[in-house]
């Protein structure tokens, strides 16, 4: 079990800084006072499987610091395995929520989900007292919070940020095996409704996801603040003045025959001249990246069948790329799936023609500092004409969000969790089935092609997420349920 120490970051003083934010922060601190009256005896305990990627560690630090610094007691802790089994089995519970997936689940599943999780115990005792209140993050660390509950006089939440909008013989089974540790928790947490188990309805609350505004994953970056970061990371390499130093890990870039090396190493991606559609995900099956490149090679071929080719409309599709961002396998420990995922990406693309592996990028982010993957993938949203993401299933899908704010519109596929934020023809385009690839493609050209509906649809994008998903609303929801659990 490790504990998290939250680095410095934006206290609601900086907030308050920005008109935008202003009226959100001063609503948000009325709201709470009297919530955060009831918590001040107890510490507040989130409990996850990992301190890095993904969106449950991409939240919760801001989330804290803003909590920390009205008055609430609130700490991280991390719990420990060094089991293979462990992990492909959470993957599988993980799959299965989200309705992928048939294998059983068998005794020795059970016994190595009991044992990790016991393995923690001791050092979870050590800091959590009664009266507390404890969130287990996730499937991962959930048995852990059934036996922190046999030994400790707390309030029990489960959060969940995964979920399938029907219930399926692959969702019972899934939710009939975790069902034996959901008794010990006095309350859930979902993204959306119809995530919800029908056994555990009325002891559930919906909190939708969100974003920090003034993250390094979201805050603003002025154009030359942008092009450093790319310089910076090894994403472009011109030759222009460098303010600052190189990151210690730069990004790499899958090679045509499958290896992997610095960006432009092959080939330049020029990513600051040219239309670019990206995707940035954890390598997962879910995510559509395999089904994105397939329509991303569709559309470029349809494109050469035209018969205008000085038209500007042709250009620009000739001129676009691919940009596929996703952790570099070297720094990811929990996720077993990803590099067989990454793989299977891999061998995709060494089939890909030579001319289109110059229009695809697949780059493997560094994960080693937080700060610095953060920026990166910030600058990437911001350089991209606009951001798809093309998952299968999606919880809620924050990189669709994290687009949004900035001013990026977005495509999405219409998994529940992105037909929840987006607007179709209002701040960007649902593409409903992501598997379709004639009609995927065919919908990447229309985003292509509408310049001016871009900047509408990114305009209203900021403003969908300024009055719904920044972390004030988040916060104020979570601080309201945790008082009236007390
Ligand atoms: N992310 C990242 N670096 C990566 C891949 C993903 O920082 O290489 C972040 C991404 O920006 C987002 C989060 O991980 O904040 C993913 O959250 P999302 O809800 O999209 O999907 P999840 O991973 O939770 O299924």
């Amino acid at each position: 079990m490790q504990k998290i120490t939250i680095n410095k970051g934006a206290t609601p003083d900086d907030y308050r800084d920005y008109s935008s934010l202003r009226i959100l922060l001063d609503e948000f601190t009325e709201t709470v006072a009297p919530y955060i009256e009831r918590l001040k005896d107890c510490t507040i305990w989130m409990v996850n499987s990992t301190a890095t990627g993904g969106g449950v560690a991409e939240m919760l630090p801001s989330q804290m610091r803003i909590a920390r610094a009205l008055g609430v007691r609130v700490e991280w802790l991390v719990i420990e395995a060094n089991d293979n089994h462990f992990f492909d089995l959470t993957k599988r519970i993980h799959n299965a929520i989200h309705g992928a997936g048939d294998e059983p689940f068998t005794e020795e599943d059970l016994k190595t989900f009991e044992k990790v999780n016991a393995q923690n115990l001791k050092n979870a005792l050590e800091y959590i007292k009664d009266g507390d209140l404890v969130v287990i993050h996730d499937p991962q660390p959930m048995p852990l919070g059934k036996l922190i509950r046999q030994e400790r006089d707390v309030k029990l939440i489960w959060r969940c940020h995964i979920g399938l909008e029907e219930h399926t013989d692959t969702t019972r089974s899934v939710w009939k095996f975790l069902m034996q540790y959901m008794d010990y928790y006095d309350h859930f947490v979902f993204s959306l409704p119809s995530y919800v188990p029908p056994e555990i309805e009325s002891k559930t609350t919906i909190i939708p996801p969100a974003i920090d505004p003034l993250s390094h994953k979201n805050r603003t970056l002025w154009m030359a603040k942008c092009a450093g970061i790319l310089r910076q990371s090894g994403i472009t390499n011109h030759q222009d003045p460098l303010l600052y130093p190189y990151y210690k890990n730069l990004v790499r870039r899958v090679m045509p025959d499958g290896s992997f090396d610095s960006v432009n190493k092959y080939s330049d991606l020029d990513i600051i001249n040219r239309p670019v559609i990206l995707q940035i995900s954890r390598w997962d099956r879910l995510k559509g990246f395999k089904e994105l490149m397939e329509a991303f090679i569709l559309m470029k071929k349809q494109n050469e069948s035209k018969s205008d080719k000085s038209a500007i409309t042709y250009k620009r599709i000739k001129y676009t790329r691919l940009v596929f961002g996703g952790p570099d396998p070297k720094y990811v420990s929990d996720d077993p799936e990803g590099m067989e995922v990454l793989n299977e990406l891999i061998s995709q693309y060494k089939n890909v023609s030579k001319a289109l592996q110059e229009d695809i990028a697949i780059l493997l982010l560094p994960l080693d500092n937080p700060k610095e993957n953060a920026l990166i993938v910030n600058a990437l949203q911001r350089s991209s004409s606009f951001v798809v993401q093309n998952s299968i299933q999606e919880g809620f899908g924050l990189t669709a969000t994290e687009a949004m704010w900035k001013q990026r519109p977005v495509l999405v596929s219409g998994a529940a969790g992105l037909r929840f934020q987006v607007q179709h023809k209002v701040n960007g385009l649902i593409n409903q089935d992501p598997s379709d690839i004639e009609q995927l493609a065919n919908t990447m050209e229309q985003m292509l092609n509408s310049p001016k509906e871009r900047d509408k649809w990114g305009f209203n994008a900021r403003n969908r997420v300024i009055d719904k998903f920044t972390l004030f609303s988040q916060l104020n929801s979570w601080l309201k349920l945790l008082s009236e659990l007390r």
